[in-house]
């Protein structure tokens, strides 16, 4: 983004617009954290901004300032067409290519909204006409920030939006041990919380507030560990009765990939989840040091995402999933051999 484009922008929102902010299917914690964030900037400005996300997003992130607005595409969508269609400005955020919002793409591809894209995943679709993407970013939420004092607001920052920008920032970061954290982010984070975020109390709201079944879920998950130590990877498999045993709910399987990331001498780790409401298996990659999950992704599994964090899925089921992943390891072997 350079500096026609931040004056084109401010000029764009120097009187009070319609707006639209898109968060991608099946939203995290940058995804909310960074519509959230913006969200409340725009309306200190006087815009009429609403959220609008593709579809529903886990219970931990229910605490959030301004979580209740947020309409649901699957849930609402007479109501957000009509946003979409009369909306003078689209934000895009955390997401790179329209087939991430999955039933809302079309909307948004054929509104006259002028689009305007935050992400920071790697290899960008060329929808928007306005890009801030960068693939070095921890998170769209730290790109947020950086938006905003692009705009000469930091001082707008209060501690809603200070508290919405910290959750996306400490999630997509882990909680600030991933390589993507910088001494940018960390000032960035001292200022948020001059501002008024409540650093403990966010950790806690997102992380310690398990229910017994997600724990017992994790359990058999851990149990499911399987290790193919010659490729260095580890992998976890949950099926739709296991789910259902442990009375899963949106948000439960989340993390449990980076218990066999966390195996001592393993490079490459994936969960693959079968949901049978989508006929799909959903699969998490994560890696550590150069090998990309982002790149497997999208040769093998329609995904992607991060070089060491991406996300994809299978139309097979699950145990002819678990043969394919075993037998593409051989292509990787000069990243994954020891
Ligand atoms: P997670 O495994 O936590 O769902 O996602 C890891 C990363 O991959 C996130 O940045 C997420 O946005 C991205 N991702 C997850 N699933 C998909 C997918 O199906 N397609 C693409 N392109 N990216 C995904
Ligand atoms: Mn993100």
């Amino acid at each position: 983004m350079n500096k026609d484009d931040i004056n084109s922008i401010k000029a764009l929102l120097s009187s009070p617009k319609a707006i639209v902010i898109i968060p991608h299917k099946n939203p995290d914690g940058d995804a909310i954290g960074s519509t959230l964030g913006l969200y409340h900037y725009l309306k200190k400005h006087n815009h009429k901004a609403t959220i609008i996300a593709p579809n529903d997003y886990p219970v931990f992130l229910k605490w959030m300032p301004g979580e209740a607005s947020i309409l649901k595409y699957d849930h609402q969508k007479k109501e957000s067409d009509v946003l979409l269609k009369t909306a003078d400005v689209i934000f895009t955020l955390d997401f790179n290519s329209l087939g991430r919002i999955g039933g809302m793409e079309d909307a948004v591809a054929t509104s006259e909204g002028i689009k305007i894209m935050i992400d920071h995943h790697q290899q960008p679709d060329d929808y928007a006409k306005y890009m801030y993407s960068d693939a070095t970013m921890s998170s769209t939420c730290e790109m947020v920030y950086n938006f905003i004092e692009m705009l000469n607001d930091v001082n707008k920052i209060d501690s809603d939006i200070a508290s919405c920008l910290y959750v996306g920032i400490m999630t997509d970061t882990g909680s600030f041990r991933y390589q993507s954290t910088t001494s940018a982010t960390h000032h960035i984070i001292g200022n948020l919380i001059e501002k008024g975020a409540r650093n403990s109390e966010i950790h806690n709201n997102l992380y310690d507030t398990n229910s017994y079944e997600r724990l017992q879920l994790l359990g058999r998950a851990l149990s499911n560990l399987k290790v193919v130590p010659e490729y260095r990877t580890a992998y976890i498999t949950l099926s739709q009765e296991e789910l259902n045993t442990f009375k899963f709910k949106k948000g439960d399987t989340e993390g449990i990939v980076n218990y066999a990331l966390s195996l001592k001498g393993i490079i490459f780790a994936a969960i693959f989840i079968e949901n049978h409401q989508e006929n799909i298996i959903k699969i998490s990659l994560r890696s550590k040091g150069d090998f990309s999950v982002n790149e497997l992704s999208r040769a093998h599994f329609s995904g992607g995402g991060h070089t060491n964090a991406a996300g994809g899925k299978s139309d097979l089921n699950l145990s002819d999933t678990i043969d394919k992943f075993i037998s593409i390891l051989p292509q990787y072997k000069q990243d994954l051999k020891a």
